[in-house]
């Protein structure tokens, strides 16, 4: 039986900028996964370098930072069955160039930094990438 879990998604400045939060957020539900917290933030420059610290040592970093900080951002834990894998499905993959059809980066990402979502890639960084974002109170199911 398919495990209940919670992951974080983050809706990126590319998609924000272009209204796209609704259309996103629809994807989920109607993929099965459930938004049971969400708030929308700016991030400061601190808050994006620590949250992508696991990449400081990549080429795009500072680019990936100076990115996420360019407008608001939409975070939010989804639950579901397999939430973890099953977000990354309907997220597809990193580069639109590889991305399945019907996913939210095949249909609206600009580019591979410009991707229009995050998705936890594991369920322990899953818990940590809540965490970071949302107190217990704030996540209600
Ligand atoms: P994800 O788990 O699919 O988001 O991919 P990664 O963890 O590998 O990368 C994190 C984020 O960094 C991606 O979602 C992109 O926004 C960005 N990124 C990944 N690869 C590149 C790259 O080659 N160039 C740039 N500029 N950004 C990238």
């Amino acid at each position: 039986m398919a495990a209940k879990e919670r992951t974080l998604s983050i809706i990126k400045p590319d998609a924000t900028r272009r209204n796209l939060t609704g259309k996103i957020n629809a994807r989920f539900e109607d993929n099965g996964l459930r938004i049971i917290a969400q708030k929308r933030l700016w991030l400061t420059e601190e808050q994006a370098k620590k949250f992508y610290d696991v990449h400081k040592d990549r080429p795009f970093y500072g680019e990936l930072v100076n990115f996420m900080i360019s407008g608001p951002v939409v975070v939010q834990v989804l639950e579901g069955d397999d939430a973890v894998a099953l977000n990354r499905k309907v997220m597809g993959a990193t580069n639109l160039a590889n991305a399945d059809e019907g996913t939210i980066r095949k249909d609206f990402a600009e580019s591979i930094e410009a991707n229009s979502v995050h998705g936890s890639d594991s369920l322990d960084n899953a818990a940590r990438e809540i965490r970071f974002f949302f107190s217990e109170t704030e996540v209600v199911g």
